[in-house]
């Protein structure tokens, strides 16, 4: 049996966690945290979820909640997020990290947890984006400088972060194909006189609107020919399970920094 804590289980991704958990039989919830200003603060996390009792209440102590888990799954936000990979660190519990827009250094901070604990994250959890990020890499290697690649993704109005960490992961990984260095050739904007595309240039645009789950089309533009691949989310709880399904597979695992291509045995 594996324990779990969510961070961020009142918010959209943290209760579509809370509520899915009840499905996997080798999987038990034992603790949900949320922001001390929360207004569920000591509710039943279950009814902020719409799944009735789970007898386990909304807590702001992670160290206490912690204490009872094996894994902390957590969607926060980025300087949360931080604080709690320091907390987990401390407490010798493995995590499972979904939260984006990570700067370099948050993201160096947490890898640094990673040589006492066994840290799980990816801006993306969805089996479907995952396999992309390997196709993308295969189709970057084959159409090499020839095609120009344009990445576009569209999230709801709420996302804070832009361009999404799905976009950016697939920027990297199809730049690292590419043996180009992304700060070097990213474009995240155009507007005026803005001359020929540069070759090496790989566009990231981003479109919010309304409830969008998430879309990502990846376009590889040759001559005479393009290739589009699109993914879209019609439901959190593709990443849901996705995160639940790395909570069980990092559990009792090696301190390491591991991503959802490790989950999935896609590496
Ligand atoms: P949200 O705003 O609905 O939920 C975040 C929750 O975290 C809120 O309820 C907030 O109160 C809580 N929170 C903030 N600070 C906290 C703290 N210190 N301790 C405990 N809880 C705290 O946002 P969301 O849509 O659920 O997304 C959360 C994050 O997950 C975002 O960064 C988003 O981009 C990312 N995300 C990742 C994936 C993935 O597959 N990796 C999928 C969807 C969203």
């Amino acid at each position: 049996m594996t324990n779990i804590t969510v961070c961020g289980a009142a918010g959209r991704m943290g209760s579509r966690i809370v509520a899915l958990s009840r499905d996997y039989t080798d999987l038990r919830l034992v603790g949900a945290v949320e922001r001390t200003a929360h207004e569920a603060k000591g509710r039943d996390v279950g009814h902020i979820a719409g799944v009735g009792d789970l007898k386990v209440m909304l807590t702001d102590n992670l160290e206490e909640a912690a204490g009872l888990c094996d894994v902390i799954i957590d969607f926060t936000s980025a300087a949360s997020t931080i604080e709690h990979a320091r907390m987990a660190a401390s407490k010798k519990k493995a995590m499972v990290i979904g939260t984006t827009g990570l700067s370099k250094d948050e993201l160096q901070l947490i890898r640094n947890h990673s040589g006492q604990i066994p840290i799980v994250l990816a801006p993306n959890m969805s089996v479907g984006v995952n396999l992309l990020l390997k196709v993308l890499q295969d189709i970057a290697r084959v159409t090499g400088d020839d095609y120009d690649v344009e990445i576009v993704e569209a999230h709801h109005r709420l996302k804070k972060d832009a361009p999404s960490g799905t976009a950016l992961k697939m920027a990297q990984v199809i730049a690292d194909a590419l043996r180009r260095n992304l700060d070097d050739v990213a474009v995240y904007a155009r507007k005026g006189l803005i001359g020929e595309r540069n070759q090496k240039e790989i566009g990231i645009q981003t479109v919010r609107a309304g409830d969008i789950v998430g879309e990502h089309t990846v376009l590889f533009g040759g001559l005479g020919e393009r290739i589009e691949i699109t993914h879209k989310a019609s439901s959190r709880d593709t990443f849901a399970r996705g995160a639940l399904r790395a909570a069980l597979w990092v559990a009792g695992r090696q301190a390491g920094f591991y991503d959802m291509q490790d989950v999935l045995g896609l590496k």
